[in-house]
Formats: structure tokens, sequence, C-alpha cells
């Protein structure tokens, strides 16, 4: 078992090995001070993991109660947070008590969220399920959920207790939901590390590659927990990548509209001179080779326009994250009415094909 801390205040650690979810209730046990738990899980997960959850955490002295919701991202929603928090009060979870989130990206963003207002706060731990959580959605207290005008622009930074990643419940997801995390993997090369985009051609050992990202995450959280300065950088392709999501009404993958975002700045940081030439195409054929998308028929005017309500907008600027060199980026703000005609180079290349 690999162990990583994340140096924020409070300090916790991510675990990850072969068959840890069998032990969750154990090393729970270390890190937390409550013994009732509520599990949180979606209708995709509980019939795989579910069972082998609640009896770790029995097995441990814990009482479990479950909360198992639809799966999909219309269902990260206060609805469903709402729906969490009366059944927590209903089974008489306290405030020295947890919630665990055993899933995706999703499930850790509500619970997490959830966690955050119950009782003003109960300790959670990130049991993630998905390549995307394990990479980055568990690791840095981000929580959230969706409003109807867009994608997590209702949440709070709340950090875990615990990160226990499993890499054996890997072998059960599906090919679209292992390439969108590896989305997640390649931005990390892209931000910041050549090596690792280096690592990932080769087709190193994935639990390497996970803690590769694990500790990238940590050491920019920890310098930016509120995601005022350099956290942005982990934005890379989001920008664009939310706008594709939101155009294509949430029936793509995040990890897909995030590899189509990546392209677009790398293509646009190109053109304007903002990176040197051949990141995008690397990037592309990175991408490609992962079975991800490296274009969107929406235009360049339409991904513009639905990328103006993003969170990371300030005032009348949008910070975007854009590659500058092989395994470098940097933050470069944008006035919102500028943003299309940036971007209006990748049509016929990235964009509206
Ligand atoms: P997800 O949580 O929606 O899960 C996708 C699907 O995978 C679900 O149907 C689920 O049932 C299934 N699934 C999960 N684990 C499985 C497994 N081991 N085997 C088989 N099926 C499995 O999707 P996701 O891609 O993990 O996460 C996307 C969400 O994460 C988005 O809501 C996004 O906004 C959020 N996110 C948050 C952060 C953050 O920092 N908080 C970062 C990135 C993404």
């Amino acid at each position: 078992m690999e162990k990583l801390t994340i140096p924020v205040d409070p300090a916790y650690d991510v675990l990850l090995g072969e068959g840890l979810l069998n032990r969750a209730g154990e090393l729970t046990a270390g890190a937390v001070h409550g013994r009732h738990v509520m599990i949180v899980t979606d209708d995709g997960v509980a019939p795989l993991y579910l069972n082998a959850a609640v009896k770790s955490y029995e097995a441990a002295g814990f009482k479990v109660e479950t909360f198992v919701f639809p799966a999909g991202e219309a269902q990260k929603s206060m609805r469903t947070a709402e729906e969490l928090l009366l059944h927590a009060d209903s089974t008489g979870i306290t405030r020295s008590d947890l919630f665990a989130a055993l899933g995706g990206g999703l499930t850790g963003d509500l619970t997490g969220f959830a966690a955050a207002l119950y009782l003003r706060s109960v300790e959670y731990v990130q049991i993630p399920t998905t390549l995307l959580a394990m990479v980055d959605a568990s690791v840095g207290g981000k929580t959230a959920v969706n409003l109807s005008t867009g994608k997590n622009l209702c949440g709070v930074f709340y950090q875990p207790r615990l990160v226990i990643c499993d890499t054996s419940v890997l072998k059960t997801l599906s090919s679209p939901l292992y390439a969108e995390g590896m989305a997640e993997v390649i931005k990390y090369g892209a931000i910041c590390d050549g090596e690792l985009l280096d690592r990932i051609t080769r087709g190193s050992d994935i639990t390497g590659i996970i803690a590769d990202c694990v500790r990238i995450k940590g050491e920019i959280v920890c310098r930016d927990v509120h995601d005022n300065g350099q956290r942005q950088l982990l934005n890379l392709g989001h920008t664009f990548g939310h706008a594709l999501e939101k155009l294509n009404k949430y029936a793509i993958y995040h990890g897909e509209g995030v590899a189509v975002g990546m392209l677009i700045a790398a293509f646009a940081a190109e053109k304007h001179g903002i990176c040197v030439n051949g990141v995008y195409r690397e990037l592309k054929d990175m991408l490609f080779a992962h079975n991800l998308p490296v274009s969107t028929p929406f235009s360049a005017a339409e991904v513009a326009a639905n990328a103006m309500n993003d969170k990371k907008r300030r005032g009348g600027t949008i910070t975007l994250v854009l590659p500058s060199g092989r395994g470098r980026s940097i933050l470069y703000p944008v006035s919102a009415s500028d943003l299309y005609r940036f971007i209006a180079c990748c049509d016929g290349e990235v964009t509206g094909i």
C-alpha cells in the first residue's frame, strides 16, 4: 500500500493499492473520531461494491447506514443533497459521526457537500471508484452540486479526513469511463510534468501514474487551497470542457469535455504565440490514442457563449489556463468580451467539425 499525504490543514492521507476496499473500515477507524457511518453511493456502484464496504465497516466496529441515489449528473443537485441530509437525520447520525463517499467524482462531490453542511459539518472519507475520482476529484476538498444554470455552481471547500483508492475496482470501469480518467491524467502532464507525459506514452503501471497525479494535485492544492491563484492551473481544459458538457446537455463525460477543452486551449495558445508549436499535436495524438474525442461539432462562438458563466469568471475577466510549452502551462486572463475572438481560430480544427 502506498501512502501520500496532502499537506493542507488538517493534513490527510491518500492510501493507494489493490484490495483496500476490504480494509476500508479498519483504515477509516484510524483517521476519524466517529463510529457511525453513512455510506453514500450511486445505483451503478452499489451492486458492485456496497456490500464489501458495509462488511468492512461493520467488521471494524462501525454502525453502518447507506444512502443510494440514481447515477447521473442530473442527480448532483440540491434536491439529492437534501434527501441525503434528511436520511442522515432520520438515521441518527450525529455531529461526531461521518459520511463515506463510495463512487465516482459525482458521489464524492455530493457527499463532501452534504458533509460540510450536515449539523454544520461532519467528517467524511473518500473511497473513489473511478480513475477520474482517484486522480482528481477525491483530493483537494472541492465539493459541490449543480444548479440548473451550470455545473458545480453551489459548493464549499471541505477536505476529507482520508482517501482510500482501491485500484482493483478500476477493472469494472467501462472503456469510456476509464478513458475520461485518462483525460485528467494527461491534463496533469500537460500542466506541469513532461516526464509524466513520457510515462503515459510508454504505458507505465497505472498505480504509479495515479500516485504521480495525486502528488501533483497535493502540491498545487496546499499552496492555494481556495483556488485563488496557482490551483487554477488544475482547470486546464475545464472552462471550455464545462461549456461543452452544458452544450451536450451533460450527455458526454466530464473527461471528454476536458479533452476537447484542452485542445481548444492548446490550439488557440499556439495560434496566439503563447505556446511553442507541437504541444497541440502531441496532446491531440495522446488523447486520440486513449479513445478520447479530439473535436466537437459545436462552434467556437457556441463554446465561448457557454463559457461565460464559468465560475472561474471574476467580474468581466475569465482566467484561462493555457499550455505554454511541453509539460508547462500558465494562467492567462482574458476579458469575457474577447473570449470568442481568442478561440475563433479553433473553428475547422477543434470546433465546428
Ligand atoms: P460519476 O461519479 O458520475 O460516475 C460515472 C459512472 O460510473 C456512474 O454511472 C457510476 O455508477 C459508475 N461507476 C463508478 N465507479 C465504477 C466502477 N468502479 N465500476 C463500474 N462503474 C462505476 O463520474 P466521474 O467521472 O467519476 O466524476 C465526474 C464528476 O466529478 C463530475 O460531477 C465532476 O464535476 C466531478 N469532478 C469533481 C472534481 C473535484 O475536484 N471535486 C474534479 C473533477 C471532477
